[in-house]
């Protein structure tokens, strides 16, 4: 349910409003109105019906029912885009976000030599996995804390935020510890105790899309992270699988205006899985920017050819200068920047 109070609702009115909300069993979430104060009462849908009650308390204007099964999610309770704010980097603003890096993390030399070449091309956020979701348990599995160690390094070095995956929800204070972004990877879009866990995380949280996931489904997830009270969540569409077998995913491009309907959450894109191979990075980057999405996160390795894990997928450093460079007037004309 949406509670409107009245402009001229006080502090204790709102204060009643929310305790009655707990009281009957509901979480309230105020939602920053510009002129009046919303709350958002979200829980069981079974006994939302009591809900309307408050309609009758001091200060209230009216009460009514969320219509989109994501509550917090959805664009109608919260019209406003949210802009997540990463030591200092918005994402979800005007400026284009750009996270890059290496698929894992494998020595320190490699990852510094990808954090140094990254930063210098322009990326605002290092990425590189420690705990890496492989097909097969006899590839490389990551580094675990070695791996976050080095993370932290390369940020001291170079200052860029750390985005890096948690699979665990055992693992999630740990990794909590080194990054600035968890990542929740495709494999665990509904992984729905994982999901519960990152929503009582202080950090902010990257949830990317399964290969098998609707854009409803995958909303469904950014809710179980809200509806713990982690308002944080950045979305990131990496491809779904079809009957193609060209491209290792399909990017599907048309859910970024979707999701831009449908939610006030950012939303990125990474093409590198999205198509599996480098030399489609580039053009579908640029289609990622036209298509109005918050940023992107691009796979970079020094050598692909010996990566541990996605190598045929990395841009080497100076393909990903040539791809920053051609995304900046493409940025401007979007009326964003980079
Ligand atoms: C990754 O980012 O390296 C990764 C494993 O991605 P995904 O979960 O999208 O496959
Ligand atoms: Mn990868």
């Amino acid at each position: 349910m949406i509670i409107v109070m009245n402009p001229d609702a006080t502090p204790e009115q709102i204060q009643a409003v929310e305790d009655k909300i707990e009281k009957l069993g509901y979480k309230p979430h105020e939602i920053s109105g510009v002129e009046r104060k919303v709350i958002g009462a979200v829980g069981d849908e079974r006994g939302k019906d009591r809900l309307q009650s408050i309609e009758a308390m001091p200060g209230v204007e009216s009460v009514f029912p969320i219509l989109k099964p994501y509550k917090l999610a959805s664009r109608e309770v919260h019209p406003q885009n949210s802009v997540i704010h990463v030591n200092g980097v918005p994402i979800g603003d005007q400026e284009i976000a750009i996270i890059a890096g290496p698929c894992s993390v494998e020595s320190q030399d490699q990852l510094m030599t990808t954090a140094l070449a990254v930063k210098e091309a322009g990326a605002n956020l290092l990425r590189g996995g420690a705990y890496k979701p492989r097909t097969s348990p006899y590839s490389f599995q990551g580094l675990a804390e070695d791996g976050l160690k080095l993370l932290a390094e390369a940020k001291k070095e170079t200052g860029l935020p750390i985005v890096t995956e948690v699979m665990n929800p055992r693992e999630v204070d740990l990794v909590a510890h080194y990054a600035d972004v968890l990542q929740v990877g495709a494999r665990n879009v509904q992984n729905f105790s994982l999901l519960k866990e990152l929503g009582k995380a202080r950090k902010p949280i990257l949830l990317k899309r399964g290969m098998m996931t609707t854009i409803k489904e995958f909303l469904m997830s950014a809710e179980y992270i809200l509806a713990e009270g982690n308002k944080n969540v950045i979305l990131c569409e990496r491809g779904i699988r079809t009957f193609e077998t060209m491209t290792r995913n399909t990017l599907d491009i048309s859910c970024v205006p979707v999701l831009k309907k449908e939610t006030h959450l950012p939303i990125i894109i990474d093409p590198s899985h999205a198509t599996g191979h480098w030399d489609l990075v580039d053009s579908m980057a640029r289609a990622a920017l036209a298509a109005g999405a918050d940023g992107l996160m691009i796979e970079v390795h020094p050598d692909p050819a010996s990566a541990f894990s996605d190598g045929p997928q990395s841009l080497k450093p100076d393909k990903f200068a040539q791809l920053m460079s051609t995304l900046k007037p493409l940025a401007t004309l979007m009326g964003r920047t980079l």
